[in-house]
């Protein structure tokens, strides 16, 4: 049993990193409406780096802030509609396929159903004691989230019909009682926890124990077939934008804002954007990438110096010289400025680890040095 703190950063509990505060503000299903956007781009270049970092759930981290930046970052997201709990903060970790509604390819549109998660979860009090890295998602069938490693995940089969699962096998849930089944496995993970799990898969029979409570039998195999979201377009008017490292500019941020009708954040740290004409020049003019081939996709770093005080490197200028001179790898590429490889995608990866006086690759010291 694990007895630390819960020390997942949010709006409110800031995180001190070596430049500064850190705030995450969490972005439900990953949907940001266009005021929403700017309202974000506007605090980060007001109150801390200027940059808005996307993060593997979808999330925004505003960093650098100043000693009162919390304060008044947490007023201009409540007024934005980014805040609606204060008690909930932190536990909105909900995942929703970002091309749900979009192109054609979901058996049902999840972000309704991410929506009212969302709702259910913030009405109920005893919710905010979830920790803050447990995660909800729901994939609209095409699985893309499905190795997203979510505490309750939903897949869509039909427009009637979903498979619940909380990590092995599966339950058939109607799409009207989608929402609160997963409520209520939130709940009983709360009661079958001996002390402070992060996670169902942390918690000793957990899966088992939480079914029973819910008076549910998993006996459906899971679907299979995974699918992952390359940058380009996905149907007429979804273009997926992949943000080098996930960092987005002011500049991108604004053009982004000018160009999309409708913008979500992917778990890859990458952007869809609905459309109505073609924006690749502008975008790829402020260094957006619009096309699968490019050698900036799948590439992801942790913070690293300056923002890290245990890393050992610039890891996201490094990544940034050396980057565009290679090809795109078949592998996603992470680089870490230290042995936690904060943020390290799942599954295979090409490893790039600061080591001190240089990087080792996959374990082979020197490539970049
Ligand atoms: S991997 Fe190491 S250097 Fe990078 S953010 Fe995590 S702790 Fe810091």
């Amino acid at each position: 049993m694990r007895t630390e703190t819960d020390r997942c950063p949010g709006v409110l509990a800031v995180h001190e990193a070596a430049d500064g505060g850190l705030a995450r503000v969490r972005v439900p299903g990953g949907a940001l409406t266009l005021a929403q956007l700017d309202v974000l781009r506007q605090a980060a270049d007001d109150l801390g780096d200027g940059r808005l970092e996307l993060t593997s759930r979808g999330n925004v981290q505003v960093r650098g802030l100043t000693a009162d930046g919390p304060q008044e970052l947490s007023q201009r997201l409540y007024d934005a509609g980014l805040l609606p709990s204060i008690t909930h903060e932190r536990v909105r970790n909900i995942l929703a396929s970002p091309l749900s509604g979009l192109d054609g390819q979901s058996r049902y549109d999840v972000l309704p159903v991410a929506a009212a998660v969302d709702h259910a979860l913030c009405a109920r009090r005893k919710l905010a004691d979830l920790p803050g890295r447990f995660l909800f998602a729901l994939d609209d069938g095409r699985g893309d989230l499905t190795g997203a490693r979510a505490d309750v995940l939903v897949r869509a089969l039909n427009d009637c019909q979903a498979v619940l699962t909380l990590g092995t096998k599966g339950v058939r849930v109607s799409w009207a009682d989608a929402a609160d089944v997963m409520i209520a496995a939130a709940k009983a993970f709360l009661k079958v926890r001996a002390g402070q799990e992060w996670r169902i898969a942390e918690v000793e029979g957990g899966e088992s124990r939480i079914l029973e409570r819910l008076g549910l039998q998993a006996t459906v195999e899971l679907p299979t077939g995974t699918t992952t979201i390359d940058a380009g377009w996905h149907g007429e008017s979804a273009l997926v934008v992949t943000v080098p490292l996930g960092s987005l500019t002011q500049e991108q941020a604004a053009v982004v804002g000018e160009v999309a009708d409708e913008v979500r954040i992917t778990p890859w740290r990458s952007l869809v954007l609905r459309v109505r004409a073609d924006p690749s020049d502008r975008l790829d003019g402020v260094g957006l990438v619009t096309t699968a081939d490019s050698p900036w996709n799948g590439v992801t770093a942790c913070a690293g110096r300056p923002g890290c005080a245990k890393a050992l490197a610039d890891v996201r200028a490094d990544a940034r010289q050396v980057t565009p001179r290679l090809p795109r790898h078949g592998r996603p590429v992470h680089w870490s400025g230290c042995d936690r490889r904060c943020g390290k995608p799942a599954g295979e990866f090409v490893d790039v680890l600061a080591v001190g006086n240089g990087y080792a690759i996959d374990g082979e010291r020197g490539g970049l040095g």
